[in-house]
């Protein structure tokens, strides 16, 4: 099975993966956006690309959070600290690592939080 370590560097390649295709679509959106502007400014189809880029937008502020998270995880591998509660100072189980690579608080801990 997948250690820990390898759940969170399939995490980084995955988030790594899913900007650079935000990314592509922004630009995408953008080019569709300039054409327009310079066209005609009451085109019927400039709220459909502004929500669209919201849309767009938002998942990209999510991936890079994400990303955020990952590198966290990375720095605490390095660190030695990869794996251990935060809160409470326990080990957290692989189990739980191998499906969130980035958790930084036990099962306990992360229930008592919410
Ligand atoms: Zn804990």
């Amino acid at each position: 099975m997948d250690s820990p370590l390898d759940a969170l560097r399939a995490a980084r390649d995955h988030a790594r993966r899913r900007l650079a295709e935000v990314e592509v679509q922004l630009a995408q959106l953008r080019d569709a956006r300039g054409a327009e502007s310079a066209d005609d400014e009451h085109d019927p189809e400039g709220g459909t690309l502004s929500a669209e880029w919201s849309r767009i937008e938002g998942v990209r502020v999510g991936v890079l959070a994400e990303m955020a998270g990952i590198d966290a995880a990375f720095d605490r591998v390095a660190a030695g600290t990869f794996g251990i509660c935060e809160t409470c100072g326990e080990v957290i189980p692989q189990g739980r690592l191998e499906v969130r690579p980035t958790a930084t608080r036990c099962v306990r801990c992360a229930e008592r939080r919410q």
